[in-house]
């Protein structure tokens, strides 16, 4: 039996393992059920031979007893020793939401398409890899080196209390794993190389409180706001847009750098809602703004923070009592795999041969978890690769194509097949 017919007989098993993880409702935040998950995963693979290992996040951001943030790691070692091939996947899924004409829980089929929150993002995905995998061990039973299928929690807050925390403890480790595949929704045809960098920060303008009747004893937070604002305007927002990078970003427009005034807020504080009253009379004496960044390889993340310390410095020369605070809230750094790296030509060769197609090289506008496997567990070899439009992620009526899951799952197999040195089944 060849690979490719064996994942095809596999096709019902394929959305029958589907729609289980979609029926569990991993809701993140605040982390539920990933014990459930988790043991399912672990009681699924452990008949073909995985050793597998249940590991909580404790002391993570977000674990407590009420919600543990429980991992999964299973590792099927073959007959000799060898390169170990990884599959991650998150297993949180992100709010429902409005909008739905479907049970989000349901796992519904309907014309190909599989319906549910996370059936993109990523149980589609995860499930194509166990599916590739158990039809590899049928073929190839008698293979050298390790596959290994995570299953990690909290990807959509971050990953500290999933990736980041195996990573600390050594599972990323290149003298264990050599080759990493997470198979995130960016299309059956698409390598996605990495994504781009993230600076979060918060600018505080300092002012000061007098009563609102006579302003010109005080001294106003939110208009020196106002006048940050109005130099981003004039003088940043355009000069992000110059910025272009080499990097392959999808969507187009984010081939640049980009930022985003996440929030805003000067004056007192909002009153309850159920506060019938109004407001006070007051000259605001503090007004704050959380910008998120979003920056390219070719950009120091010094120099990104440098420019807006600079914004504001312009600002200060103009504005006689200026002053404000910068505080850095999160970052993290670009990255990107090679395209001649092992993992990247194995599964671009696997798209040629199962779809007949060229791959397309990607990059994310967002992180994901490669950030921490990269930086942490300092293992470069890694990509995202896996079935579903990413579009559809975090929408209402999120499916997964069910050709797009067996496609991939071929694009998978062949892939290992390549990377642990069997002959093609
Ligand atoms: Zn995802």
């Amino acid at each position: 039996m060849t690979l490719d017919e064996a994942i095809e007989g596999r096709r019902d098993e394929l959305i029958a393992l589907t729609q289980d993880l979609v029926r569990m409702p991993t809701l993140n935040p605040p982390g539920r059920g990933y014990l459930e998950i988790c043991e399912y995963l672990r009681d699924r693979l452990a008949p073909s031979g995985f050793a597998v290992e249940m590991v909580r996040a404790e002391g993570a951001p977000g674990d407590s007893d009420k919600y543990p943030r429980w991992n999964v790691v299973a590792r099927r070692e073959g007959v000799r020793p060898g390169e170990c091939v990884h599959f991650n996947s998150h297993i949180d899924v992100v709010e429902v939401g409005q909008g739905w004409t479907v049970d989000p829980f349901g796992g519904e089929v309907r014309d190909g398409k599989l319906y549910g929150r996370g059936a993109c993002d990523m149980k589609g995905g995860l499930a194509a890899s166990i599916i590739a995998a158990e039809a590899f061990l049928e073929v190839h039973p008698d293979f050298a080196g390790a596959i290994e299928i995570s299953g990690t929690a909290d990807e959509e807050s971050g990953g500290y209390g999933g990736v980041a925390y195996l990573a600390e403890k050594g599972f990323f480790d290149p003298a264990r794993v050599q080759h990493v595949i997470i198979p995130e929704p960016l299309n059956k045809d698409r390598i996605c190389l990495g994504h781009r960098g993230v600076w979060w920060a918060e600018v505080e303008t300092k002012g000061r409180i007098a009563h609102g009747s006579m302003p010109f004893l005080g001294d106003c937070a939110v208009r020196h706001m106002g006048a940050v604002i109005a130099e981003m305007e004039e003088s940043l927002f355009p000069a992000l847009a110059e910025k272009r990078t080499e990097m392959p970003v999808v969507p187009e427009g984010a081939r640049q750098s980009t930022l985003n005034i996440n929030s805003i807020h000067g004056g007192e504080p909002e009153q309850e809602e159920d506060y019938t009253g109004l407001p006070a009379p007051c000259v605001p004496d503090r007004a704050r703004m959380v910008i998120d960044r979003r920056f390219l390889i070719e950009e120091d993340l010094a120099a990104v923070k440098d420019e807006f310390r600079a914004v504001l410095e312009r600002v200060a020369a103009r504005r006689e009592t200026f002053a404000y605070e910068l505080r850095d809230l999160f970052e993290v750094l670009p990255t990107m795999t090679e395209r001649d790296a092992p993992v990247v030509e194995a599964v671009a060769e696997a798209i040629r041969s199962t779809l007949g197609t060229e791959a397309d090289y990607v990059v994310s506008p967002g992180t994901y978890d490669q950030k921490h496997i990269d930086r942490i567990g300092k293992l470069h070899n890694c990509i995202a690769y896996g079935p579903g439009i990413l579009d559809l992620a975090h929408q209402p009526d999120e499916y997964v194509g069910i050709d797009d899951m067996v496609d991939s799952a071929k694009v998978m197999g062949r892939a290992l097949e390549r990377l642990l040195g069997v002959e093609a089944g």
